[in-house]
């Protein structure tokens, strides 16, 4: 026998690491033949554990569960990233051997089934066999077509084995700042194509007998502009799986293998159970619609990105959520446009992600989450969509622009269950966008070619809800425990100083209650005369909406300064710019004598900036419920008094009133009730049936006579899907023959 055949032997011999003798891939097919055959996860029929001693049942669950949010809680310390730190932009989880989804810290809970897909790829691609999967190895992945959302996500694996056995993976995932992609930042816009969206790492092993392997530090340091985060970001990680480790062999020296492995099973067709059962109860069967779009408008970018990138488009998520009498959940996004050169491109296992971090905070905030409640829902993603592109070629680095309207149309559909229920407290006017995304990057106030990725974003405005206005500056759908930052923290990286921070009046959606606010940070660039600055959020078409006549949040607006009077105002003491807060009353635009842009194009490529450059980033406020005519005058003055509101749009509520001296703003109740009767008078005098309204349209509908992106985006979705050119054809009633114009 020569030395290879003789190597090959003993890996031929080698124990399979699954459960008895078992390989994973033979153990994760025996899973999903149970579960196809019986409809039960691994055929499970009794919830023995929990049927015999609910209590010890529930104390294995906490002690599992307090495990994750204690590593959370203590790895986020080890990170120096303020995205991790100060933001909490990060989750961990366990998993079974073949990668079902156990249990999840708090966090970002987005990763709940992302990270399952990963490891069902290192299952299926027979890991186990080559590179091979032993006690004390670490495997890295941040590829959103084997299982992420985008590459900025970051996710770490730990197998954990007892006598032999791998008996779970313990997982962690956090959001880095910069991903080592042409351009710099996390989440890059303007890329066209995989090759332009950086560092991607494919479930690769990097680590064994608990440490990094030094080949693989050597190319994080040299991969990305900002190492040093990327490096202790990854010490956090594998830091909260240690400690993760630690609770399950703790958890099994104390109640046994054989309990542990029956848990871990159980604990999964519970959750399938309770959320069929959550279903049933919370909502009423049918089929629910919700619609949202996106504008890419990078026409404007023509020279600096390429002529077939360089266009405005629109993209669809034409969301259907069925539900029946038996507590089936059933998505379907047939009918999305085609994917495009651009950053916002999706993946289905991205998809899983937008999915579970809105479900956990609507549907099923209480219950325990896992891929149980994953296995109770079918979410069809067609091929060739933005969703699943047909092209492995396709960006990825902001998936989450369109991950997020798309899913707030989901929660327009469970608020008509709620409200159908009479589950009036559980209804929010769907989650805003979260935006303006400020990113950076060139060289920095330290010298170094740096980058950053600022995320005060994640403290949005919240929409309104049944009885209550929305709160201000408080969360982001993506991560509930959302915060803005200190001003100081992100001044550490970031080439900006903050002149100001101030609530922006007007973005909270106008209604009966109105969305939350949000929030402006007014910026000069500082240190340097090289930084490229981008902003990335809605500006010319509202992605979401309010609900039961509520209206949107506000969109957007750049408004940047370049070429500034800061450095005088500074050396002689002036008084400078503080705040932008109402766009025709600016003093960013007052003060400055400079070069002023101001216009709606919220994603584009890369715009350099110098020293003293002034930057607005407005974030996104939430969206109204009900009718605007509705609202207590006296709330609209308290808007007013307290800088929610601009006074001159007191009048769009139907509210009149005045201002005393210098005191607070006043309503004048009979003048209100007078403009409010004629208002009511004004829209039924300009109202049509939607049959007359269709009727004036449906020639404009038969020939697409839209705008260039509208036309292009409903196109493409009449020749990927025949079920979205029935539904045209039968909405506009335009005939079964019907084909859209090619000119
Ligand atoms: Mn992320």
């Amino acid at each position: 026998m020569n030395i290879m055949s003789a190597t090959n032997k003993a890996t031929a011999d080698q124990k399979a690491i699954g459960w008895d003798g078992r390989t994973l891939v033979e153990m994760i097919t025996e899973s999903e033949r149970l579960f196809a055959d019986t409809g039960r996860y691994w055929g499970i029929e009794d919830l023995s554990i929990k049927d015999k001693d609910p209590i010890k049942y529930e104390k294995i669950w906490s002690r599992l569960r307090g495990g994750l949010v204690g590593a959370r809680e203590t790895a986020l310390n080890i990170s120096a990233s303020p995205i991790v730190r100060e933001i909490g932009e990060l989750c961990f989880g366990l998993y079974t051997p073949e990668g079902d989804s156990i249990s999840l810290s708090t966090g970002i809970m987005a990763h709940i089934h992302t990270m399952s897909e990963a490891l069902k790829h290192i299952v299926r691609a027979d890991y186990e066999s080559n590179p091979g999967i032993e006690d004390g190895d670490i495997f890295v992945n941040n590829d959103p077509q084997l299982g992420d959302v985008h590459n900025a996500d970051v996710q770490e694996f730990v197998p954990i084995f007892w006598e032999g056995e791998l008996i779970a993976w313990a997982a962690g995932v956090t959001h880095e700042i910069d991903v080592g992609a042409p351009q710099p930042c996390g989440m890059p816009v303007g890329t066209v194509n995989r090759y332009e969206d950086g560092f991607i790492l494919s479930c690769e092993k990097v680590g064994s007998s608990d440490r990094l392997h030094r080949d693989y530090e050597h190319r994080s340091e040299s991969a990305t502009r900002m190492p040093f985060y990327w490096v202790l970001d990854e010490k956090c990680r594998i830091a909260g799986c240690h400690m993760i480790r630690n609770t399950v062999l703790r958890l099994i020296q104390e109640e046994g293998i054989d309990t542990y492995k029956t848990f871990i099973r159980e604990v999964i067709e519970d959750t399938r159970h309770a959320f069929v059962n959550r279903i049933k109860e919370m909502l009423v069967p049918g089929v629910y619609r919700s619609p949202s779009f996106m504008d890419v408008p990078h026409a404007g970018d023509k020279g600096v990105m390429p002529d077939y990138a360089a266009v405005d488009s629109l993209m669809n998520c034409p969301l259907e959520l069925s539900i029946d009498e038996h507590g089936s959940f059933d998505i379907d996004i047939d009918g999305a446009n085609k994917w495009g050169y651009h950053s916002f491109n999706c993946t289905p296992s991205g998809i899983q992600g937008g999915l579970w971090v809105t479900l956990c905070q609507t549907l099923i905030p209480n219950d325990k989450v896992n891929d149980g409640a994953y296995l109770a829902t079918t979410f069809n993603t067609p091929y060739g969509t933005w969703s699943n592109p047909d092209n492995l070629s396709v960006s990825n680095t902001l998936s989450w622009m369109f991950l997020i309207p798309c899913f707030t149309g989901l929660v327009h559909s469970l608020n008509r269950g709620f409200c159908g229920r009479g589950y009036l407290e559980e209804i929010i006017a769907a989650y805003p966008f979260t935006g303006n995304i400020t990113q950076g990057g060139g060289i920095n106030h330290h010298g170094h070619d740096g980058s950053w990725s600022n995320f005060e974003h994640s403290c949005s405005g919240v929409s309104a809800r049944w009885a209550w206005d929305g709160e201000t500056s408080c969360a982001a759908v993506w991560n509930p425990e959302g915060d803005m930052g200190d001003v100081e923290a992100w001044e550490i990286i970031e080439p900006a100083l903050y002149l100001g921070r101030n609530i922006r009046p007007n973005s909270g959606g106008f209604g009966k209650f109105r969305g939350g606010s949000a929030f402006e940070s007014v910026r000069m660039v500082y240190g340097t005369d090289r930084q490229l600055l981008y902003h990335a959020r809605d500006g010319h078409v509202h992605q979401c909406s309010g609900i039961f006549g509520g209206y949107p949040g506000s969109t957007g607006y750049r408004h940047t300064i370049k070429n500034t009077d800061m450095k005088e105002r500074i050396e002689k003491r002036l008084p400078y710019p503080v705040q932008d807060v109402d766009s025709e009353n600016s003093q960013i635009s007052a003060n400055i004598n400079a070069d002023e842009t101001f216009d709606r194009r919220l994603y584009h490529y890369p715009d350099p900036h110098g020293e003293y450059d002034l930057y607005l980033s407005q974030i996104c406020g939430g969206h109204g419920l009900g009718d605007v005519l509705e609202r207590r005058a006296e709330m609209v003055a308290e808007d007013i008094n307290t800088g929610h509101l601009l006074e001159r749009y007191a009048g769009s509520h139907g509210v009149v009133g005045s201002r005393v001296e210098d005191g607070d703003w006043t309503v004048d109740a009979t003048a209100t009730d007078t403009l409010r009767d004629e208002k009511r008078q004004q829209r039924l005098a300009q109202s049509q049936s939607v049959e007359e309204w269709m009727d004036s349209q449906r020639d404009r509908a038969a020939s697409l006579d839209y705008n260039v992106p509208v036309r292009k985006m409903h196109r493409e979705s009449c020749e990927l899907s025949e079920k979205w050119l029935n539904n045209y054809r039968s909405f506009w009633n335009l005939g079964d023959d019907w084909q859209p114009p090619t000119a």
